[in-house]
């Protein structure tokens, strides 16, 4: 079959996230970088793609002439990336879906639950996949932990800590270049930087491995550490009710100084607890309440199947975040075109409900703290 034609809004030259999601996607072969309009600044976007390999009339000047043009060309793309800051998410996802095109939005899907709930009924309508780049969820040793709590090696959760604390912006000249600037303004993130920014990987990462778990209640606060960001949070801390009983609490920062990355999760049952580090993905600790510790390694036959099938590499070699990346571009593309598109097994990856709740837990987290941490109930808006 041929790979799915596929297009780029924003990740232009310089962007952050741009290179990873060209290369995510294009590594199996699934999908063919087709256009884009790659870029705020319209003439660096066409250079930006034309240097790609595209050729000129299909590098376009704005993702509005991108979609028209497109859906009137037999050969138009099918799929589209949404990689431009957090504020233009839901406009451009609502036109990608109106113009029946399947959709990966980079997180969050919006900035609020009424914005979310628009898109989750068009997406419906239009019978389209809008799958969310939860990243992280993508890596081998995730797969790895959700088997383990699916088949009770852990017992009953009992307790989670996560974290994403990095000291990159502890101090407030250390937002020196446009991709961190516009994370402080809440114009174009909306009313919370690090919840939004940061706190919502860990958030899906507890999703991913632990899914039958639903959230009761929140309690946040927040801090702008750094004065001049108010009111926008550069520290928060929050605690969760899990259904089942379980109570979690995470750390999320950007002034964590001399932290480089800071994502981490450790989930506790009753049996034994693991622990994963975005750090050091290739491992997973698994410790049992009695007995000896030990480390999970990637690529190692005892892993579950479903952990071994996304092996690219045999075990000591080292996997990273393109790795996860490429995983969640394959489970999106056989999302889309149907199992026999791949010889992998359909797998879960982070959809659009994901993305929605994700948004509901940051509208949740601000009644909190804007009530001095009062404990808010938590209602899924799917
Ligand atoms: P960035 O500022 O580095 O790059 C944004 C790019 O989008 C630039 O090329 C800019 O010119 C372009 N752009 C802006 N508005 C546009 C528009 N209307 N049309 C076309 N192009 C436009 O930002 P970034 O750090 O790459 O972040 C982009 C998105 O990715 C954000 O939503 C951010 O939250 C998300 N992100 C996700 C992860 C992850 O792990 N999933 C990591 C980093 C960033």
């Amino acid at each position: 079959m041929e790979p799915i034609r596929w297009g780029i809004v924003g990740g232009g030259e310089g962007s952050s996230i741009g290179y990873i999601h060209r290369s995510a996607a294009t590594r199996d072969g699934y999908f063919r970088l087709t256009c884009g309009a790659f870029d705020i600044n319209p003439e660096r976007g066409k250079r930006f793609g034309m240097q790609l390999g595209l050729e000129e009339s299909r590098c376009y000047a704005s993702y509005v002439e991108m979609f028209r043009n497109e859906s009137f060309r037999r050969d138009g793309i099918e799929a589209v990336t949404i990689a431009t800051p957090n504020a233009t998410h839901y406009e451009i996802c609502r036109a990608a879906l109106e113009r029946n095109l399947h959709v990966i939005c980079e997180k969050p899907l919006c900035l609020t639950s009424r914005e979310a709930e628009e898109l989750l009924k068009l997406a419906k309508e239009r019978n389209r996949v809008v799958g969310v780049m939860f990243g992280y969820a993508g890596h081998q040793m995730i797969e790895q932990a959700r088997r383990m709590v699916e088949a009770g090696e852990l017992g009953e959760i009992r307790i989670i800590k996560a974290e994403f604390a990095h000291g990159g912006l502890s101090a407030a000249e250390d937002a020196r270049n446009e991709s961190l600037k516009w994370r402080l303004n809440p114009q174009v993130v909306g009313p919370s930087f690090v919840l939004a920014d940061l706190g919502i990987h860990p958030l899906y990462l507890i999703r991913a491995i632990a899914p039958g778990l639903n959230i009761k209640r929140i309690s946040c606060r927040r801090q702008s550490v750094v004065k001049s960001r108010a009111p926008l949070e550069d520290n928060a801390f929050v605690l969760m009710e899990y259904d089942n009983g379980a109570v979690a609490s995470m750390w999320v920062s950007a002034v964590n100084a001399g932290s480089q990355h800071g994502l981490r999760i450790r989930i506790v049952g009753s049996k034994a607890s693991i622990e994963w580090s975005a750090e050091t993905p290739n491992i997973l600790s698994f410790e049992p309440a009695s007995g000896s510790p030990r480390v999970l390694r990637r690529g190692m036959p005892e892993l579950y199947p479903s952990a071994m099938a996304e092996d690219r590499i045999s075990g000591g070699h080292s996997e990273g975040l393109f790795e996860a990346w490429s995983n969640l571009y394959r489970r999106f593309a056989i999302a889309i075109r149907g199992k026999a598109f791949s010889l992998h097994e359909p797998s879960w990856y982070p959809d659009i409900e994901d993305g929605a709740n994700a948004v509901t837990w940051i509208e949740k987290c601000l009644e909190s703290s804007n009530q001095d941490g009062r404990w808010v109930k938590y209602e899924s808006c799917v």
